[in-house]
């Protein structure tokens, strides 16, 4: 039986052309790539399923500037300024400018702190607390109000990002390999092999394993989180609100508490961080789910707790051998190997346009940032 040198099984692979290739499009790789893009920059963004379809998924986040680290701050109120300039871009809003709540044990210190670096903080009386988080019945304790936080409709954004790359986002089409050569770097895919100037890896929780293949170790670890949505009572779905994250109530061994609108069908999503997390496991989920349960029943009247849906994710955060917990990570990392840069860290949505700056600028041939070169 003779068979044909051109069926689609035997056909080579064709090269393509491009100055820069993306790994992923995240909220991380869509951010670069939209700003190479407005650059006039050849640039390719691949990802494995649809665009925002991992971390990067669901309707809301919160946006604070209310870090420890002064880079991190920098990078916040950087990203806040963004923001603004990506919603006129789009010409709809991507932030809710709502504000957000933070609990803490020593609240004054923290107010004081806080204030110090700048940032528009306030304590709230139980009565504005009830008229700004109206689903929450009022904290016992003292409520720090973060003014210029909010919460990011994540999934406009996302939307709007990938809208902007037109043919530039290749998605359900996963980067199976990157190989090295003089002045290039070959992308594989299975339909296609790129040629790329150079490489971002911005591939989420698969990042260690693409640097891997390359012999390259990038110190990011990942937790598995569940989270609940449930709705929220007729009366309040249409309300603006704030959010909130609350690290004083340790109940039902929790040690972090936090909640917002999910922006979509009137629904409020509580999560919460089990004091025993470790690093791979992030908690038992049937335990956390439990718990969540019983806080969001003894602290958020405007919720209806019988009926809820979980949300299964995860979460990356850079190493962290002896200090610090995984969801407070506040460190980002660069790990530059020729012309492929790993981008590794967590908690990053808020950042979004000022790392889609950032990294923008390294792969068109700046240095690693200071803040960005591991430590
Ligand atoms: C429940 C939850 C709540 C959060 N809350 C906040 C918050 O309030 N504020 C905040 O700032 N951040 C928050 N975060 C963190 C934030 O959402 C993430 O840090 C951010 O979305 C990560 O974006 P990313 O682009 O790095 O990764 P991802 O969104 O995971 O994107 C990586 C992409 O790479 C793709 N990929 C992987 N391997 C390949 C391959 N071989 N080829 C092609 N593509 C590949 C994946 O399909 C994926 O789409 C939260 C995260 C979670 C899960």
């Amino acid at each position: 039986m003779s068979q044909s040198t051109a069926s689609p099984s035997t056909a080579p692979l064709p090269f393509e052309e491009t100055e820069i290739a993306i790994v992923g499009a995240g909220i991380v790789g869509l951010s670069v790539a939209h700003v190479l893009t407005r650059l006039g920059i050849s640039v390719r963004c691949f990802d494995a399923g649809a665009a925002g379809g991992a971390q990067s998924a669901g309707g809301s986040r919160i946006m604070r500037a209310a870090y420890n680290d002064p880079r991190m701050l920098w990078l916040a109120r950087k990203a806040s300024t963004g923001w603004a300039r990506w919603e006129e871009e789009a010409g709809r809003p991507l932030i809710e400018r709502t504000g957000s709540f933070l609990i803490v044990s020593e609240a004054e210190a923290e107010l004081k702190r806080l204030a110090g670096l700048d940032l528009k903080v306030r304590f709230v009386s139980p009565a504005e607390q009830e008229e700004l988080l109206p689903v929450h019945r009022p904290w016992s304790r003292p409520v720090i109000l973060e003014e210029e936080a909010g919460t990011i409709r994540a999934r406009d954004s996302i939307e709007w990002l990938a809208a902007t790359l037109g043919d530039a986002l290749h998605e359900h089409t996963p980067v199976l390999g990157l190989t090295q050569r003089a002045g290039h770097v070959l992308v594989s895919t299975r339909s296609a092999i790129y040629r790329a100037r150079r490489v971002l890896v911005a591939a989420g929780m698969q990042t260690p394993m693409l640097s891997g293949a390359m012999g390259v170790k990038v110190p990011q670890v990942y937790s598995v989180h569940q989270r609940l949505l449930f709705p929220m009572t007729s009366d309040l779905a249409a309300r603006p609100m704030v959010s909130f994250r609350d690290k004083s109530d340790h109940r039902h061994g929790v040690l972090y508490t936090y909640g917002l609108p999910a922006l979509h069908d009137g629904l409020f999503a509580v999560g919460l961080e089990p004091s025993d997390t470790d690093r791979s496991g992030g908690g038992h989920p049937d335990q956390v789910i439990e718990h969540t349960l019983a806080l969001a029943a003894e602290t958020l009247p405007g919720l209806d707790t019988s009926r809820f849906t979980i949300e299964s994710c995860v979460s990356t955060s850079l190493e962290h051998p002896d200090d610090g917990a995984p969801w407070e990570s506040e460190r980002l990392e660069v790990v530059r190997r020729g012309a492929v840069d790993f981008f590794a860290g967590g908690h990053l949505f808020k950042f979004a346009p000022a790392l889609g700056e950032m990294l923008a600028g390294m792969v068109l041939g700046e240095e690693v940032p200071a803040m960005l070169r591991p430590e």
